[in-house]
């Protein structure tokens, strides 16, 4: 940029109030493809990020420098905290034990608060959090043995899903019990870690909210975004989802959860949507994949709202850009040339080896009106050979 244009940016940040010095340099705890759209977001504002990751290929090599090793590895974590000005993650599951070691006594911050990062880490903890608030959720019973879960069965019922309280997600570390006989290989299959059993919600749909808040309690909350899984993982998601009354809810319960957290950054919360209520299924507090579309969709992405949060810096416009259809590609990555001869198609290749049932890149079509986004999104589910039931 000319000197000239960097006079009239600071000008304008003087202007705005925002802070000198506020924070350039990110530090992220992990380096897969959420980091990686986190910096394709953050670099045009001038920000840089480095990473943590296990290998120097991830997938965020491309946008920035990876240390690669342990994400929980101390020495490699007070590198990390020493060269950023705020630190992030792009990994729910990074240590917050570790992170708070990391930064005693440096300036660094940390951005979501590590509360957050641990309330996000333990099912327990998050339908205790949703209790707090009056949030609805899926009844449930914390459990470590098999009498525990026998007891919990008889309670809550049955059908249910025992689900570890850690470490799971698109849909590892859980089990479905149907019926008593189900019980003991349904806690044989996760047995030795701390579990929960819940009811199985016969849902209607999956939704999702989505949302930033700044440091100065300023928020901006995305549209309602409709979601279908399919082996308990994302595979389309379809935005904005017009039900006035389930925006309503669905704002409520994530302002609720984004100040009780004293929250910065972006945070999302999962739920199911049984007779015109929501219930709150999980929520990840960093940018989540239901979010994709925002890329194209919106105003702002959701990874650059997020980065806008974490540095201190205004929240951006998530006025819709028009109506959008996110398909992730999973397992194995159909040519190129294939999905960029679909007019409109936005490809997301995440440059990861393919491996089943693995998280490879993502497409995106913006349309000007539902029923259009809906046709198109209904001939890109046919040509990638996806049937996914209830999709209009
Ligand atoms: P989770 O890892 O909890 O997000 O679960 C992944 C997916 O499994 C969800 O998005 C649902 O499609 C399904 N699922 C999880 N828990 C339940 C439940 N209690 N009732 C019905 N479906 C569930």
């Amino acid at each position: 940029m000319s000197p000239r244009g960097t006079r009239a940016r600071a000008s304008g940040r003087a202007r705005r109030g925002i802070p000198a010095g506020s924070a350039t340099r990110i530090g992220i705890v992990g380096g897969g493809q959420l980091g990686r759209m986190l910096a394709l977001g953050g670099v045009p504002l001038g920000l840089s990020f480095r990473f943590i990751d296990t290998g120097a290929d991830s997938p965020a090599a491309a946008v920035g420098d990876v240390l690669a090793g342990r994400l929980d590895d101390p020495r490699l974590l007070r590198q990390l905290v020493r060269a950023s000005d705020v630190v992030s993650f792009d990994w729910e599951n990074a240590s917050v034990a570790a992170l708070r070691r990391a930064t005693r006594g440096l300036r660094a911050r940390i951005a979501p608060p590590l509360r957050a990062l641990a309330v996000g880490q333990d099912r327990l903890l998050e339908k205790r959090l949703f209790a707090k608030l009056g949030i609805p959720t899926t009844r449930h019973a914390a459990v470590s043995t098999l009498a525990q879960l026998e007891r919990a069965v008889v309670r809550i019922g049955l059908p249910g899903v025992l689900k570890t309280r850690r470490l799971g997600y698109d849909g590892k570390g859980q089990a479905v019990i149907r019926s008593a006989a189900d019980i003991p290989a349904a806690f044989r299959s996760l047995e030795g870690a701390p579990l929960l059993y819940e009811e199985f919600v016969p849902f209607e749909s999956e939704v999702s909210a989505l949302g930033a808040r700044a440091p100065d309690g300023s928020e901006a909350i995305y549209p309602l975004t409709r979601n279908w899984h399919q082996h308990g993982i994302l595979r389309l998601s379809i935005a904005p989802w017009d039900d006035a009354a389930l925006l309503r809810q669905a704002t409520r319960h994530l302002r609720a959860v984004l100040r009780e957290l004293d929250y910065v950054g972006l945070l999302a919360i999962e739920f199911f949507v049984k007779e015109g209520r929501l219930y709150a299924n999980e929520l990840a507090p960093r940018v989540h994949n239901s979010g994709h579309w925002t890329i194209e969709g919106a105003e702002t992405s959701q990874f650059e709202n997020h980065v806008r949060a974490i540095a201190g810096l205004p929240l951006g416009s998530v006025a819709l850009r028009g109506h959008s259809a996110m398909v992730n590609l999973i397992g194995r990555m159909p040519p190129r040339a294939e999905l960029l001869a679909v007019p409109g198609l936005h490809l997301h290749d995440y440059a990861k080896a393919p491996r089943p049932g693995r998280k490879l890149g993502h497409c995106t079509l913006v349309a000007a009106s539902a029923a259009e986004r809906n046709r198109r999104t209904r001939a890109l589910l046919r040509a990638l050979a996806l049937e996914l039931p209830g999709v209009p």
